[in-house]
């Protein structure tokens, strides 16, 4: 297999010949289109800047000496350019010059060939830059899928796909990150559990497509409640988690009333029907300090305040005093 992934095609490629000399142009320009090539011919530097304007061109042959304008300072001009950056430069030059021939590398030149040329050189020299440049292309092509391919990686890996939130897997990775950066600054966060209740019956009640619905609508309210610097997941069915980093109690629970008023509030559309869905939450609390060795201890204690707000009733937020504080 070809390491160029896409055909090398002469007519596919367009060459901008730049020459002050009438002569010298057709020549060249016989050359290109003896193998296929597309030509655009120019007598001066302005007058090919004025062509490539409307066409891009996949090479340009340059001449060194030239009226106004000559080939050194076209040459360091199209290359400052970002849309013709990629485009190979070759200088076809008289002048045997060292110090030419380095300017022209230097101002950005792909190649310098001196004249009188052979034609079987030129046309070499051309297809192997072509090439080139078609192989850097493809691999910009590739690069760029791959950068999409990586984005919705990483969503997949990320995100809950009902929902739209962190999955269960994001949400614990950012909340060891959470209670790592809580250890070592002496800052504080909390965490907050929260169920639906009764969320078995909506489901039997209306069907699970309405149920869905139901949890991305839960999803949707609590993510424009709380702060950007939030963390937001879905750990389980029916199951949410807030991460509410630098923030103590009381003003956790203070977020956590807030949230559970929302969704209390919330009725959702029935479709065909006049009746709404009325649910609540309950949620367990808890809230860093340095006697918590790790993430899961605090996950626990909020899943046991949790257990004990859907014991005294759900609907209401629970907060327990432990050991831990
Ligand atoms: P409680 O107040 O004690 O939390 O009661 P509950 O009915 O909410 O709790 P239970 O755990 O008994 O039921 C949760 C239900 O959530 C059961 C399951 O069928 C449903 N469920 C879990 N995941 C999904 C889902 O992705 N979509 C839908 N529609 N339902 C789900
Ligand atoms: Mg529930
Ligand atoms: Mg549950």
């Amino acid at each position: 297999m070809s390491v160029y992934t896409t055909l090398f095609e002469p007519h596919n490629f367009i060459i901008l010949v730049v020459d002050d000399c009438r002569h010298n142009l057709r020549l060249i320009q016989n050359i290109l289109e003896r193998v296929d090539y597309q030509t655009i011919i120019a007598t001066s530097a302005n007058q090919a800047l004025s062509r490539i304007k409307s066409i891009t061109p996949s090479l340009i042959i340059l001449d060194l000496m030239m009226p106004d304008v000559d080939g050194l300072e076209f040459c360091s001009y199209v290359k400052n350019q970002t849309r013709y950056q990629e485009v190979p430069i070759i200088f076809l030059a008289l002048s045997h010059q060292e110090s030419d021939i380095v300017s022209a590398f230097e101002k950005g030149a792909a190649d310098y060939i001196t004249k009188p040329y052979k034609h079987t050189e030129v046309l070499a020299r051309i297809k192997t830059h072509l090439q080139l440049k078609q192989a850097r292309d493809d691999l910009k092509v590739l690069l760029d899928k791959k950068e999409v391919l990586i984005t919705k990686l990483e969503q997949l890996v990320t995100i809950d796909s009902l929902t739209e939130v962190y999955n269960r897997r994001h949400i614990f990775f950012l909340g060891e990150g959470e209670f790592k950066k809580s250890e070592r600054y002496h800052k504080s966060f909390s965490l907050l559990i929260l169920d639906i209740d009764f969320f078995k019956n909506i489901n039997d009640d209306y069907g699970h497509p309405m149920g869905d619905k139901v949890l991305k609508i839960v999803a949707e309210t609590i993510k424009n409640l709380i702060r950007d610097v939030d963390y937001f997941g879905r750990i389980g069915g029916e199951e949410f988690m807030i991460i509410l980093p630098e923030t103590d109690f009381p003003y956790s629970h203070y977020v956590a009333q807030r949230v559970r008023n929302k969704i209390s509030n919330l009725a959702i559309d029935i479709p065909d029907s006049d009746a709404n869905i009325h649910l609540t939450i309950s949620l367990g609390l808890a809230v860093y300090n340095s006697k918590y060795d790790n993430f899961e201890q605090i996950v626990q204690q909020a899943d046991m305040a949790l257990y004990q707000a859907k014991k005294n009733g759900r609907n209401q937020v629970c907060y327990l005093f432990s050991h831990h504080s």
